[in-house]
């Protein structure tokens, strides 16, 4: 066999255009051409089968053609989002033990920063300073043959979003990338529907399967990649290309949502969003496809751990509020606290079997062996299945709030909140309380000329949620932090709760 990943890429099928990136669109002969020689000037470098390389940049054609030069070497991708700070560079640096970082000019002095002492060597997109290696130079390198690859290599050390502790690594093999990749193909293709826009980070797992799927190894599939997600360019380009196919998670979709002149500019040929690495409101999906009529969107539910994707609402069969079916290969069960299996309507802890689940954590076996346990992955997440089999997500085991002795989940708190209309964006968090063990709390942004007070969104949701879960402190900021990769950073707003603002 061949390296699987590297087998599947742009050179199986006649030219075409493959990518659109600022300006100027790249076929498919050369993104293929740039990955062989990419390939040869990494293992020029010293890059071996095995190794794992950091790939850290912001979207351009050179994040796929790197990915796809590494498979070609046989070493492992370890994605990174450019946003990361130098001490969570460092972490993955020394965690992973990456002698590589491929980044872009801009993002020297963070790698720089990060890998002081380390010996880490740095190749960047039109980098020119002192020490660094200029991205053009790996171009200059012969071909190099494909290496060849067992389905158990490691194909990519991915960092899970962090959005709970610390980033962990989770090793994805060449066949489970593989696999998942044509299972999200098989799912989600819909004949005559070509031209995508994709503005999530390639860095996040949902952009590595999006990478895979519809960058490389899909035949006459076009892709529109934006640097960053911006919601007048998105809107912009989507009409330029008479796009038809949107990957975005709810925080992109929020945006556009907030942008006045989204549904202003027509956009008839957009079909299908797909929409996953956090809830999505239902208010926002039914205000979108309100504002572009014609788009429906999917939503779909998958963690790094599970090669992306595992759960999806297909073209044609979609159920609103659920995150879908799973894939073909995916086998969810919901289990309870003893991990007896629950039958369906009832909420349980999601797990996930798949030949597509990651190896294990890197260097935690111990991690492991508690998330996977008899080849089954204890995902975290509370959900139920109803009786088609479709999966409903209510939310994370551990950012359940306990108050009183009720089970709160922040998310039920924060869709209520959502539902009003000069809500733009809700977070909750439980307080520690003397009294009640946690108290709800609630951090919210509003529209622009809004009027609502804390005290009347109090009242809003009480109405609504009832008086065990409504929050008793409504705390109005200017943007619920998110994540590197849009999540409500929730984190983030348990430290805000526990250092007062200056
Ligand atoms: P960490 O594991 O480091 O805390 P993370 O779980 O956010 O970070 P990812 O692997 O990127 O890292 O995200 C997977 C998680 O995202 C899932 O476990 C789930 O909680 C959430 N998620 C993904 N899709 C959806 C969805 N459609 N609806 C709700 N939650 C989702
Ligand atoms: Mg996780």
């Amino acid at each position: 066999t061949l390296g699987r990943l590297a087998e599947q890429a742009w050179e199986r099928f006649d030219d075409y255009d493959s990518l659109f990136f600022e300006g100027r669109w790249h076929r498919s002969q050369e993104l293929a051409g740039r990955a062989r020689r990419v390939a040869g000037g990494l293992a020029g470098l010293g890059v071996q089968p095995g190794d794992r390389v950091v790939v850290m940049m912001a979207n351009c054609p050179e994040v796929a053609i790197t990915y796809q030069a590494l498979w070609r070497a046989g070493a492992a991708i370890t994605p990174v989002v450019f946003l990361v700070s130098p001490e969570e560079l460092r972490h993955i640096l020394l965690d992973s033990g990456a002698g590589i970082v491929v980044t872009t000019s801009e993002v020297i002095p963070t790698v720089r920063t990060a890998a002081d002492g380390l010996g880490v060597r740095i190749v960047a997109v039109g980098g020119t300073a002192d020490g660094v290696l200029p991205y053009d130079d790996l171009e200059q390198a012969d071909e190099l043959p494909l290496i060849d690859r067992d389905e158990q290599d490691l194909a990519a050390l991915m960092y899970t979003g962090g959005t709970t502790g610390r980033a962990k690594g989770v090793m994805l093999t060449h066949a489970g990338l593989y696999e998942a990749s044509l299972a999200s193909r098989e799912a989600g293709s819909v004949p005559g529907l070509t031209r995508a826009l994709v503005p999530l980070p390639l860095s996040h797992a949902f952009g590595l399967i999006v990478t895979l799927v519809g960058m490389q190894s899909q035949e006459a599939r076009t892709s529109v990649l934006m640097r960053w997600f911006d919601a007048k360019e998105w809107i912009r380009l989507a009409a330029e290309h008479r796009i038809q196919l949107a990957p975005l998670v709810p925080a992109m979709i929020n945006l556009l949502l907030a942008e006045p002149s989204f549904g202003a500019t027509p956009l008839p040929d957009l079909r299908y969003v797909t929409s996953g690495a956090a809830p999505l409101p239902r208010e926002s999906l039914e205000e979108f496809e309100r504002r572009v009529p014609g788009a429906q969107i999917l939503e779909g539910y998958g963690m790094t751990e599970t090669s992306a994707v595992s759960v999806v609402n297909r073209p044609g069969a979609r159920k609103v509020g659920s995150v879908g079916r799973p894939l073909p290969g995916y086998r969810i069960t919901i289990r309870d606290e003893q991990g007896g299996e629950l039958p369906a309507g009832r909420d349980g802890e999601i797990c996930i079997r798949s030949r597509c689940l990651m190896k294990g954590y890197w260097r935690a076996e111990e991690a492991t062996a508690s998330a996977v346990v008899d080849g089954e992955l204890r995902t975290g997440d509370i959900g139920h299945l109803d009786e088609d089999g479709h999966l409903f997500i209510v939310d994370r085991k551990k950012d359940l709030i306990i108050r009183g002795g009720f089970n709160v989940f922040p998310r039920d708190v924060e869709d209520a909140l959502m539902e009003h209309p000069e809500v733009t964006m809700a977070g909750v968090v439980g307080r520690p309380d003397p009294r009640s063990g946690e108290e709800v709390v609630a951090f919210v942004s509003l529209a622009p000329d809004a009027r609502v007070t804390p005290d009347e969104l109090i009242a809003w949701t009480r109405a609504r949620i009832g008086r065990i879960k409504y929050p008793r402190e409504v705390h109005v900021i200017d943007a619920v932090p998110v994540t590197s990769v849009f999540k409500t950073d929730r984190k983030r707003l348990r430290r805000m709760l526990a250092e007062p603002p200056r």
